[in-house]
């Protein structure tokens, strides 16, 4: 089924998340592609989550919603590791609609602005 959601639509609320979990299958990823050894790159990238051993994108602040995940392009709204994220981020939002996305689009016809972004 096609996906009624449009991410380039949308200034990536999914990215605010605070818990997007790091395997280590996904650290080793991230460690590749910026030519990192394991334990640097899951110092700089990751922090302690909120279950025993977990590990979860680290984030920065972020002038739409309060902070985002340190990856994210805060200009264009994109991923700057979208080919190496995690697999949480591939995998989400898992089904063909997005509720934040019908929440951005039902805000936008009521304000009749289709730039209109809610505050976090
Ligand atoms: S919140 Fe939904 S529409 Fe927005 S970027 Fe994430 S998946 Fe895409
Ligand atoms: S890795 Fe990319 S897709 Fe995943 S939360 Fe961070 S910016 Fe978003």
């Amino acid at each position: 089924m096609a996906a009624s959601y449009d991410c380039g639509r949308c200034p990536a609320y999914c990215c605010s998340y605070p818990r997007v979990i790091v395997s280590k299958r996904d650290l080793k990823r991230l460690a590749r592609h910026f030519g990192l050894d394991l334990e640097t790159a899951r110092r700089r990238f990751t922090k302690k989550g909120e279950k025993k051993g977990e590990r979860v994108l680290r984030h920065r602040k972020d002038h739409i919603y309060k902070s985002v995940c340190r990856f994210l392009d805060r200009q264009d709204r994109s991923c700057t590791v979208y080919e190496a994220r995690p697999k949480i981020c591939r995998q989400y939002p898992g089904e063909p609609a997005c509720g934040y996305y019908d929440f951005l689009s039902f805000e936008r016809r009521a304000q009749e602005d289709p730039e209109f972004i809610p505050s976090a």
